[in-house]
């Protein structure tokens, strides 16, 4: 029996994780479990799958849970960091979204765990600090990003020397051979639809702007060493391939299924093993056409944005995905329009250029960080609030010339 912890359950991954754990319950054990705000949900996921502890973002969620409920729920981040390690859990499901990720996910890491590693963000920010942490500690992460769990199987067992090339797939998102005039009127409610996946909001808007794809190849850097010289994108609007690596000799191994975020979770959860019929058959006879096309950076420059943070290094992912963080959050409250989201990214980039270090010294030493890998997890949260405190000013900008 597995005994698994999920953080950010009522999530989309974390719905997803429990649907595939409640088919098998011959195999998985709940222990533990986390949640931002949705208490409704939460309650219930408790009720029916009976975890030993669990921890929400903010003590009065966590009050009334404790008068409805018979275990033990804490509460904030030392909550969740104490769910994320707790001691009876073999497999640790980090999938809460964002910045929000990072601590709870490094926790479980620290623990030694297992981590099935959907929240992409921790290795954005703070990617050299966990997979060397996973190593110190003993850690195993598997990828739970369909693209990163594609190359995961692919990579299997073979030598880094033979690959010469990660080929990371995109689906487009909505708004794929739009022109910018056209991106300029897009909606929310059209960003939110996406033709293929059904995520979270911030994701589905970051699948929209492409920068989704940018923080993916930041990813698969730090979870399978290739430069960022090495990883390409190709849009694939079927999102049936999930990703490919090439090899020296020029040949390609691709994974495929369909676009069912519960494969590359059954997968995490049972690996190195593979379960039965996780998800729906892949028909490739009823599929007529798998196309591949160059992303336009032109009309999506956040994957551009995301290339160049990943060649600066140090302190710049991070500030390129807490300015992104601001930048959606304003674009969902519909503050902003579509076209504002990489401007107030590029900018808050361009002002981390060139004020860092000059007029910001950090005991840290964030000026002389920035250019090198990132060690301390003190800087890493330091760019982090710098750059939100500069994305929002910027923001602030925006609506006052409108
Ligand atoms: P979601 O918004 O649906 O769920 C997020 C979860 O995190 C919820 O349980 C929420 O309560 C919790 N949460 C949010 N803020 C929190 C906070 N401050 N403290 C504690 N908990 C908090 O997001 P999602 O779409 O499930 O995505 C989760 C992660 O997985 C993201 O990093 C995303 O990039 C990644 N991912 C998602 C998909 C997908 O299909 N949804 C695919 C690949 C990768
Ligand atoms: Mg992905």
């Amino acid at each position: 029996m597995k005994l698994v912890t999920i953080l950010g359950s009522t999530g989309s991954i974390g719905r997803s994780a429990l649907e595939v754990i409640s088919k098998r319950r011959d195999r998985f054990k709940v222990v533990g479990l986390t949640a931002g705000s949705n208490i409704t949900l939460f309650e219930e996921q408790i009720k029916i799958f009976e975890p030993e502890m669990a921890a929400v973002a903010d003590e009065a969620t966590a009050l009334e849970l404790r008068k409805r409920l018979n275990i033990k729920v804490l509460s904030g981040n030392e909550g969740i960091a104490e769910v994320a390690s707790y001691n009876r859990s073999d497999f640790v499901l980090s999938a809460i979204v964002g910045f929000a990720g990072l601590l709870p996910t490094l926790s479980a890491v620290r623990a030694g765990k297992t981590v099935g590693l959907a929240n992409k963000e921790s290795l954005v920010v703070a990617g050299d600090i966990v997979m060397g942490d996973a190593a110190k500690y003993g850690s195993k992460i598997i990828p739970v990003d369909s693209e990163h769990s594609a190359i995961f199987q692919c990579i299997e067992g073979r030598g880094r020397n033979s690959i010469k090339r990660i080929v990371l797939t995109a689906s487009g998102g909505p708004f794929f051979g739009s022109t910018r005039g056209e991106l300029g009127k897009v909606t929310l409610e059209d960003a939110l639809k996406h033709p293929n996946w059904d995520m979270g909001r911030k994701i589905t808007i970051d699948s929209a702007t492409l920068m989704n794809k940018g923080l993916e190849v930041i990813e698969a850097h730090h979870l399978f060493g290739f430069s960022q010289d090495d990883i390409d994108v190709l849009i694939h609007p079927q999102s049936i391939v999930h990703s490919m690596i090439e090899f020296k000799d020029r040949s390609y191994l691709a994974q495929l299924s369909v676009p069912d975020m519960k494969g590359p979770i059954a997968y995490a959860l049972s690996y190195p093993e593979r379960l039965e019929d996780p998800m729906p058959v892949l028909d490739l006879s009823r599929i007529e056409k798998l196309t591949f096309r160059k992303p336009d950076t032109e009309c999506f420059p956040c994957l551009l944005y995301a290339y160049e943070a990943a060649k600066e290094g140090g302190t710049m992912p991070a500030v390129l995905n807490a300015a992104n963080e601001v930048a959606v959050d304003a674009f969902l409250q519909k503050r902003i329009g579509f076209n504002d989201i990489p401007v107030i990214i590029k900018d808050t980039m361009n002002s981390h250029r060139k004020e860092v270090g000059t007029t910001r010294p950090h005991p840290g030493g964030l000026a002389e960080e920035s250019n090198r890998a990132v060690r301390e997890i003190d800087v890493v949260i330091e760019a982090d609030r710098w750059a939100r405190e500069k994305a929002k000013a910027i923001l602030m900008e925006i609506g006052d010339k409108r």
